[in-house]
């Protein structure tokens, strides 16, 4: 059984690292940091300081720096009592390597070490590795100790005593945990998110549109539904009382539009079957009024939001 996890090593503490950190403190962790720039250090206490009032309000905790922070000069000084290892050094496939294995020379062999990477293959960060077994991805959103979503991605060794394990912790600490299935590059928000930004540059490069237009076009339209709902729930209420099935007789034919420079794939019957199946499920039973009404009510409450915190 597996022991629980109090003491955190961070190694990088960049925008994602402190990101990291600043959850584990209001969690009540012991945290060992590591970053070979100096200056990360102020970042990193500028940014505890600067949250720290509207986070108290947020956890309904105070922290203790000075009992749960320490800052070490070595990956080895850092993580060599730790229970988890959460690595975010730049995104950079062979540095990642040898951070990871350098951490993993250094460690208990039962703790997890777990790497922020936003698309790398956990299977090539712990090919190196000593004790690969615990190793695999954590990817968390910015900013982390706000966004509540964390992809859990098994490499091809990792051992799922460890991926169970990754997912107690991040629950426990208030996240959202997505485990893959099977890992594939950029795991599934960043896909998705990527999609989008690689179709904003081709408008953009195309001088169809500006960035602040593109920004709109999310902010005032998709962007306020997908917070609740996703694409799949979203489209199940497109298509009206019929929801998914009558949306996707509707606009297949929009797949072969030049409307995306991104290839779609053929909507064939077992994709439609999926599709159909999983927003059924998703919408637990309720009707398609029932669904929309919840959205309505969300959208209102949502806009209020928006124009309170809007930029
Ligand atoms: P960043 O540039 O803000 O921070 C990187 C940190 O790594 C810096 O403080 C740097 O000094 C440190 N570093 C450099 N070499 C190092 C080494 N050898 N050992 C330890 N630390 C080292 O980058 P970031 O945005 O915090 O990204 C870190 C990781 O998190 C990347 O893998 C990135 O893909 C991932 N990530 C980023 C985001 C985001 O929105 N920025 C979101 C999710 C995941």
């Amino acid at each position: 059984m597996q022991s629980p996890i109090n003491k955190i090593a961070v190694v990088g503490t960049g925008v994602i690292g402190t990101g990291w950190i600043i959850r584990f403190l209001f969690n009540n962790k012991q945290i060992k940091v590591y970053d070979p720039s100096d200056k990360q250090k102020k970042f990193l206490l500028d940014e505890i300081k600067r949250t720290k009032q509207l986070l108290k309000k947020f956890y309904k905790k105070k922290i203790n720096i000075d009992n749960q922070l320490k800052f070490c000069s070595s990956i080895k000084e850092a993580v060599s009592d730790a229970d988890l290892i959460q690595e975010n050094a730049p995104e950079n496939e062979k540095l990642k390597i040898r951070i990871i294995t350098e951490i993993s020379l250094h460690t208990k062999k039962s703790s997890i070490i777990a790497s922020s990477s936003s698309g790398l293959l956990p299977s090539k960060i712990q090919s190196k590795a000593k004790h690969p077994e615990r190793i695999l991805i954590a990817h968390p959103f910015n900013p982390v100790y706000l966004l509540p979503l964390v992809e859990i991605v098994p490499g091809k060794k990792t051992a799922k005593v460890n991926v169970v394990a990754a997912n107690k912790f991040y629950t426990k600490i208030g996240m959202k945990t997505l485990i893959l299935k099977k890992e594939l590059p950029g795991y599934l928000s960043d896909r998705l998110q990527e999609s989008m930004w690689r179709e904003s540059l081709h408008i953009i490069n195309e001088g169809f549109a500006s960035t602040k237009d593109l920004d709109e076009a999310i902010i005032y339209g998709p962007g306020l539904r997908w917070s609740l709902m996703g694409t799949f729930l979203t489209f199940h209420l497109a298509g009206g009382e019929m929801g998914m099935k009558h949306m996707l007789e509707q606009f297949e034919p929009a797949l072969k539009l030049p409307w995306t420079k991104l290839k779609a794939p053929k909507l064939t019957n077992n994709l439609k079957k999926k599709i159909i199946e999983g927003t059924k499920m998703q919408s637990k039973n309720k009707s398609i009024s029932n669904l929309a009404n919840q959205r309505d009510n969300f959208l209102i409450d949502l806009q209020k939001l928006l124009k309170k915190y809007k930029v």
